[in-house]
């Protein structure tokens, strides 16, 4: 996959992946965080250009860290931040998350809003957790089995994509081995997909197409188009969810 036309095709999106700004809040109030809780220090990982980011500086009072591999996605993300009047509170960082120049027990919060699979689930909580001070909130959101059975198409497709995909129950008892106290959970609704990420995704493919007119574009596009078809047959087997948990 060329990075590079990836990026170029998901940029001028308001989020990279499912996700909105009532399900950032519901999080948000799942794990008690509101403007009144004294000065946080947020790690927003994997942010893309930062509709998490963006809905956390507003939400909070708050000193955030923002990283994502892309420079491009980081950029769109800055210039947003200073025409809303938030880069007071939000600075990025061009780094992997997997090699994170933080220290340790060092965040109140660690966001992580359709990135962790990057990692996968597993090592990813591992890692992060080490950055979050003790009693700091882990808010993470992943693609869910939304049932134990379903379709063989669907199942081979995520087993491809993601072998890591489970049930939320799974899911919850990683964070619990990992050390975590499970704070909440909710399934993603199919809003979250097609309204603002599926739906505007598709209104950038033609001229994407007119743009690059390659084989890799157009196979690109095939394989976003495919995907979708996917969601739309099978949306109620899977899902995003989001889980909030808390550092002992
Ligand atoms: N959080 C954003 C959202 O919900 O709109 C973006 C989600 S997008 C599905 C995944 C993001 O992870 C992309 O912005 C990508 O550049 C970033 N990414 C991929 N690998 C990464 C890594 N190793 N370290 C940091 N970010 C990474």
């Amino acid at each position: 996959m060329d990075l590079e036309l990836l990026i170029d095709l998901h940029k001028d999106g308001e989020r990279q992946g499912p996700g909105s700004i009532e399900l950032t809040s519901l999080a948000l109030n799942m794990a008690g965080l509101t403007k009144s809780v004294q000065r946080l220090k947020v790690l927003d990982v994997g942010v893309g250009t930062g509709a998490s980011t963006l809905q956390l500086a507003k939400s909070l009072n708050a000193e955030i860290f923002a990283i994502d591999l892309s420079t491009v996605f980081l950029q769109i993300l800055e210039e947003k931040a200073r025409s809303q009047g938030l880069s007071d509170k939000v600075s990025t960082r061009v780094c992997s998350m997997d090699d994170l120049p933080f220290s340790e027990d060092n965040f109140d919060v660690v966001w992580a809003e359709g990135s962790i699979y990057n990692m996968g689930f597993s090592n990813g909580i591992e890692y992060l957790k080490h950055f979050l001070k003790p009693g700091g909130t882990m808010a993470v959101s992943e693609v869910i089995w939304l049932t134990m059975d379903r379709p063989a198409e669907i199942n081979e497709f995520w087993q491809n994509e993601y072998p890591e995909i489970a049930t939320p129950s799974r899911k919850m008892e990683i964070l619990e081995e990992q050390g975590f106290v499970l704070e909440g959970y909710f399934p993603f609704p199919k809003s979250a997909w097609w309204d603002n990420y599926y739906q505007p995704l598709q209104g950038r493919c033609d001229e994407f197409l007119s743009k690059y007119q390659s084989e890799v574009a157009k196979q690109l596009i095939e394989a976003v188009n495919m995907e979708i078809e996917l969601y739309e047959k099978y949306c109620c087997y899977y899902s995003y969810g989001f889980f909030i948990a808390q550092k002992v």
